[in-house]
C-alpha cells in the first residue's frame, strides 16, 4: 500500500490545496511506495508566511541557545539512524551502509554548526580615529530556500538548512520527488529537537514549487543542489531578482593514474569511487586517465575481472555493493549512453544492459560497465551520465591528462594517484576543478572546509558549508561608534579621515 506523504508547514503535516499529486517509486522493485503532494504557489507562500513569522524571535534567540537545538537534532539523528537510512534506502535504493556513510555526512555538518556562536563572531578595531571604533556583527538574511537533489536526500538538506537556521534565519527544504521521505522526517526531528513552528518547513513537489520560492518576494536566498541545466535557471532567474543565489551542480570527475601509482590502491579507488552509489554521486569519479599505454594496459586488466564481479542488489541485500537507479527513466538514458559508447567505437569492457535480478525483474538496475579508448569527442565523456559507468580515457603524457581535465566544462572534482610528489604538486597547480584528491578519489572535504566546484560546476561565489556559508546566510552590519560621545570637532565638510 503507497504511504500518503505531506508538506511540513508551520510544524504541522498538510497535503495542501494544489490537488497534484505524484508517486514515489521503490527503485528496487518498481512498486509505488508513497503518493505525495506537489506544492502550489499558494503552498510555498503558506510555508514563506509561517517562516516570516517565526524568524525574528528564532534569530533574537541567543546563538548558544540556537546550537543547543542543533545539538539536541544531531542526538536524534544518531538515534534514529537506522530508521533514516531505511528510508533512505527504500526511495532512493543506495544500501543501507551507503545511506549511513551520506547521512553521517549530515551530521558532521550538524557538529560543525554547534560552534555557532563562535563562527558568528565579528570583527573589532578600536580607536580607528578620533575615539571611533569600528565593528561588525552579522544578521540573518530572513526565510531562505533550499532545492535539493534526490542521490543525498539528508546530507544536502542538512548541508544548507542546518547552517541557514544556525544563523538565525528560517528554512525551506524542497526535496527531491523521488525521495521525500527522510527530508520530511529531519523536519519532524527539528520540532522534537525543540526548534520553533516555521523555521525548517518542507514544501514538496517539482518544477512550480521552485518557481514559487525563487519568485516569492520574502524569500531573498536561494540555495540549490541539482543537474548543472536546473542549476543554471535557478541561478539566472533567482539573481535576476536581485536574491542571493548558489547553485552546486553537476559534474565529470577525472581520476589521473601516473605510471608510478600503486596499482592495488588504484583499483581499488576506482572501483569504489566509480560504482559505489551506482555512480549516483556528484564526485563519483567517471573517467579515469591512465597515463602511458603500459599503465592503461595493466589498468583495464585489472579493473575487468573487478568490474564484472560486483554485486547488486535491493538497498537491504548487506551483500550489495551498489543498488538500482532511481528510475526507470535512468536505467534508459543510462542504457543509451552505453548505446552511444558503442556506436562511437569506444571499447566495451563490461557491459551491465540488460541486468536483471531474480525477484526483481522490474527494479532499475543497471550492473557495471566499463569502457576503454574513449575519446573526449563522444558522448559519454562529454555527458554527466550518473550511473555506474567508468570511462577509461587514454593519455600520452601528464600535460596531455592535466589538458583533458581542464578542457571538460565541467570541474567539481578530480584526484591524481601518484607516488610523486612533484607531479601531485603541478597537477593541484594546473587543474583548474574545485575539489582535488591526491591519492584520495573522492575528495568531498570535511564540513569545517567548503564544498563546492568550478566552471559549469556550480554557479555563485559562496561554497557549501564550511566558514563561507555564513557568509552565504548572512548580511553584515559594519558600525562605527564614539564613546564618550561628548568630543566636539565642530561641522566638518570635507570627507573624514583618521588624519
Ligand atoms: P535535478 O536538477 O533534476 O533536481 C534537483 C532539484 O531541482 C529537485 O528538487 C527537483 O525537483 C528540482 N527540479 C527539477 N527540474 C526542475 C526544473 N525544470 N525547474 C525547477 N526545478 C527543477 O537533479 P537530480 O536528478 O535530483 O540530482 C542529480 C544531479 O544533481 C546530478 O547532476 C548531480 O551531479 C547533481 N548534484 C550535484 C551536487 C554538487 O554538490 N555539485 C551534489 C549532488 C548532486
Amino acid at each position: 500500500m503507497a504511504e500518503t506523504l505531506y508538506h511540513f508547514i508551520n510544524g504541522e503535516r498538510t497535503a495542501g490545496d494544489s490537488g497534484r499529486f505524484g508517486d514515489v517509486f521503490n527503485p528496487a522493485t518498481g512498486e509505488v511506495s508513497g503518493n505525495l503532494p506537489y506544492a502550489s504557489p499558494a503552498d510555498v507562500d503558506q510555508a514563506v508566511q509561517s517562516g516570516l513569522a517565526a524568524q525574528p524571535a528564532w534569530e533574537a534567540t541567543a546563538s548558544p541557545r540556537r546550537a543547543a537545538v542543533i545539538f539536541k537534532f544531531r542526538e536524534l539523528v544518531i538515534q534514529n539512524m537506522d530508521k533514516i537510512a531505511e528510508l533512505v534506502g527504500r526511495e532512493h535504493g543506495k544500501t543501507i551502509e551507503d545511506a549511513k556513510g551520506s547521512i553521517q555526512r549530515g551530521i558532521d555538518v550538524t557538529e560543525f554548526a554547534c560552534g555557532i556562536p563562535h563562527l558568528l563572531k565579528g570583527e573589532l578595531s578600536t580607536n580607528v580615529g578620533g575615539g571611533i571604533d569600528t565593528f561588525s556583527m552579522r544578521e540573518a538574511v530572513g526565510v531562505v530556500g533550499g532545492i535539493t537533489p534526490f542521490n543525498f536526500p539528508v546530507m544536502i538538506p542538512c548541508w544548507m538548512g542546518v547552517m541557514a537556521i544556525a544563523c538565525g534565519n528560517a528554512f525551506i527544504n524542497k526535496p527531491s520527488e523521488r525521495d521525500p521521505s527522510a527530508p520530511l522526517f529531519l523536519a519532524e526531528l527539528w520540532k522534537e529537537a525543540g526548534l520553533p513552528d516555521g523555521i525548517w518547513n518542507v514544501v514538496n513537489g517539482d518544477k512550480d514549487a521552485v518557481n514559487a520560492l525563487i519568485q516569492h518576494p520574502d524569500v531573498p536566498a536561494i540555495s540549490f543542489v541539482g543537474s548543472t541545466l536546473v542549476g543554471e535557471h535557478v541561478y539566472q532567474s533567482g539573481t535576476a531578482l536581485n536574491k542571493r543565489v548558489q547553485a552546486f551542480c553537476g559534474a565529470k570527475n577525472h581520476l589521473i593514474v601516473m605510471p608510478d601509482a600503486d596499482m592495488d590502491q588504484t583499483v581499488d579507488a576506482l572501483m569504489g569511487s566509480g560504482y559505489g552509489s551506482a555512480g549516483e554521486r556528484c564526485m563519483a569519479v567517471s573517467v579515469a586517465v591512465p597515463v602511458g599505454k603500459d599503465t592503461a594496459d595493466e589498468l583495464v586488466k585489472r579493473l575487468e575481472p573487478r568490474v564484472r564481479s560486483l554485486k547488486i542488489g535491493p538497498y537491504n541485500d548487506p551483500a550489495a555493493d551498489m543498488g538500482p537507479l532511481i528510475t526507470a527513466e535512468a536505467k534508459k538514458r543510462v542504457e543509451g549512453y552505453i548505446d552511444q559508447g558503442v556506436e562511437a567505437g569506444a571499447d566495451l569492457v563490461v557491459d551491465g544492459r540488460g541486468t536483471a535480478l531474480q525477484g526483481y525483474e522490474n527494479g532499475n538496475f543497471v550492473g557495471g560497465t566499463l569502457f576503454d579508448r574513449v575519446t573526449t569527442d563522444m558522448s559519454i565523456y562529454k555527458d554527466e551520465i550518473f550511473g555506474p559507468v567508468l570511462s577509461v580515457a587514454r593519455a600520452n603524457d601528464f600535460d596531455a591528462a592535466v589538458e583533458m581535465v581542464n578542457g571538460h566544462e565541467y570541474a567539481n572534482g578530480v584526484a591524481i594517484f601518484t607516488r610523486d610528489g612533484d607531479a601531485a604538486r603541478a597537477f593541484t597547480d594546473q587543474v583548474d576543478v574545485g575539489m582535488i584528491g591526491v591519492n584520495v578519489p573522492i575528495p568531498v572535504p570535511m564540513a569545517f572546509h567548503h564544498f563546492g566546484g568550478s566552471k559549469r560546476s556550480k554557479f555563485g561565489d559562496t561554497q557549501m558549508h564550511g566558514p563561507q556559508s555564513i557568509n552565504f546566510f548572512t548580511k553584515m552590519k559594519t558600525i562605527s561608534g564614539r564613546w564618550p560621545s561628548g568630543i566636539r570637532e565642530g561641522a566638518q565638510f570635507t570627507m573624514p579621515t583618521n588624519r
